[in-house]
């Protein structure tokens, strides 16, 4: 069974390239437009991974995190963060509110899907501080 990956992105060119590239590598996509949007998908179907903006309308990437981590159903699923901010302590910011990676705007078309790829194993390890 091909892994579902719930993609939560308001940006229309950037759901576009981030769901053609899974797609491209044999993954299934759903697209949520807003953060009630991916909660709502997410609670219909549990997906294999979700990917979160984090500007995003109605409900911020940040609080859609918190919310699927409280989720019973939910909170083992694995969330990266892909988010254009880059100030220091954004990436401590999402991982507090549950994320379990982050990858950086604008995505590496070439590089995306091993970045997602490489969270994912990384979290059926050891880390390097464990
Ligand atoms: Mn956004």
């Amino acid at each position: 069974m091909t892994p579902e990956i719930l993609l939560i992105e308001d940006n229309g060119q950037n759901r576009y390239l981030l769901s053609y590239l899974l797609t491209k590598h044999g993954y299934r996509v759903r697209e949520a437009v807003d953060g009630p949007e991916g909660m709502r998908m997410a609670g219909e179907r549990a997906p294999a991974l979700i990917l979160l903006d984090i500007q995003l309308p109605g409900m911020d990437g940040y609080e859609v995190a918190r919310r699927l981590k409280k989720d019973d159903a939910l909170r083992a699923v694995p969330v990266i963060a892909v988010t254009s901010y880059a100030m220091t302590g954004d990436r401590e910011r999402c991982i507090e509110a549950g994320c379990d990676g982050y990858i950086e705007k604008p995505v590496d078309p070439a590089t995306f899907v091993a970045q997602v790829e490489a969270i994912l194993s990384n979290q059926c390890k050891p880390g390097p501080e464990a």
